[in-house]
């Protein structure tokens, strides 16, 4: 393992400050880096611990909007009534990633900031992959690659990853909004665009987060829809395993039983989460009880799904997960709330 120097940041410009030398890493739960700095995935010059920084508060806003410190521990945020009660898909999406020992560890920054499982990029032994070594190539994409765990959408010849985080997909149907610092000073970006496709950056850059930034938190508005929510995990093994696919959903209905509004996040398909806005237009006044009509208006969103060899059986398995995601969410209506019987 390449040498380095290690630094605690007591507050926030002193973080800010070494963020500024280049080669320069934060360590937060350490659940993700520690392994990089082991395998070779990222070789620093200097790790800034930040876990003594003013970021570990969960609080409701004025507005009813939850502000998740970036140091917050998965754990702590999965077991608040913000989530469970008020967006169960929040709490979903913790409780079905990594295992407890780790969500007791890991940090909602680092969540977001972790990097993708494709096997050539996690490899113990240099294989071709741009996203790891700019310019080397993808073994995915050549001739007997596997591409089973691989993108539906936003991917190029460069590079065919997925985004691992669970998290990021619920944050996607709620709307939320990763609050970051730096040089430049405080910006917030929607947390739909804050991971990046092959499509629309190079390989090498997973975030829009820049050199010199950190997060400090991450915004979830208050909206009654959330708590008709709902987070659907398919894994390869019930327990302790990332998703094939995931599917995010949150829903308004009118009389009781039909969609007034519903937002669809998919995981396991990009190097994003995957929002299928086609569909949540084309759900608005439909049944759901009328499967076929469910179907029919999610598959719309997959006009444009670019299946590799060994990955098409995401198509149906991510469409299916999308309309059980659906049902499940209206299950949660209570009498009287969202347009319920009373
Ligand atoms: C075995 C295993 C299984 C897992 N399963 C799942 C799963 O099913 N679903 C899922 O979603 N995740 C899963 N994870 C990922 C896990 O959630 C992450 O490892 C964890 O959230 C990372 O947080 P951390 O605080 O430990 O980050 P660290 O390891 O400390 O850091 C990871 C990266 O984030 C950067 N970083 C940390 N905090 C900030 C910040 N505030 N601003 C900017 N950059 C920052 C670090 O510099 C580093 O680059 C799994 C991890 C492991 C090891
Ligand atoms: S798909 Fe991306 S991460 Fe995987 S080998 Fe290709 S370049 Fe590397």
């Amino acid at each position: 393992m390449k040498e380095f120097t290690y630094a605690k940041a007591h507050d926030m410009d002193s973080a800010l400050t070494a963020l500024r030398t280049p080669g320069t890493q934060l360590l937060a739960g350490g659940t993700e880096l520690l392994n990089w700095l082991k395998e070779g995935i990222e070789t620093p010059d200097h790790l800034v611990d930040i876990t003594a920084l003013p970021l570990t508060a969960i609080d409701t806003g004025p507005s009813g909007e939850l502000r998740i410190g970036a140091l917050a521990r998965m754990s702590d945020l999965a077991a608040r009534p913000e989530a469970v009660r008020d967006r169960p898909v929040l709490a979903e999406s913790l409780l079905l990633a990594a295992s407890p020992q780790l969500r007791n560890m890991a940090t909602i920054g680092g969540n977001l900031q972790q990097r993708t499982r494709c096997p050539y990029f996690r490899a113990d032994i240099p294989l071709p992959c741009n996203k790891r070594t700019p310019g080397s190539g993808c073994a995915a994409l050549q001739a007997g690659g596997d591409t089973t765990q691989h993108a539906l959408f936003g991917w190029t010849q460069e590079c065919a990853a997925t985004h691992p985080s669970d998290l990021a997909v619920a944050l996607a149907v709620l709307d939320a909004a990763v609050l970051v610092s730096g040089a430049g000073g405080e910006r917030r970006i929607p947390a739909t665009a804050f991971h990046l496709t092959p499509a629309e950056a190079e390989p090498q850059r997973h975030t829009a987060l820049e050199p010199d930034e950190m997060i400090t938190a991450v915004e979830v508005p208050g909206r009654p829809s959330a708590r008709l929510s709902r987070f659907l995990k398919l894994r390869e093994r019930a327990a302790y395993e990332f998703a094939v696919v995931s599917a995010a959903v949150t829903l308004e209905l009118t009389a009781g039983d039909t969609i007034g509004s519903a937002r669809i996040a998919l995981g396991g398909v990009a190097h994003r989460p995957w929002r299928l806005t086609a569909a949540e237009e084309a759900l608005r006044g439909t049944a759901l009880a009328d499967t076929d009509a469910l179907r029919a208006a999610v598959a719309i969103s997959f006009a444009d799904a670019r299946p590799l060899p060994g990955n098409g059986y995401k198509v149906e398995l991510a469409q299916r997960a999308a309309v059980r995601a659906l049902r499940d969410a209206a299950r949660r209506i209570e009498p009287g709330a969202n347009g319920g019987p009373r």
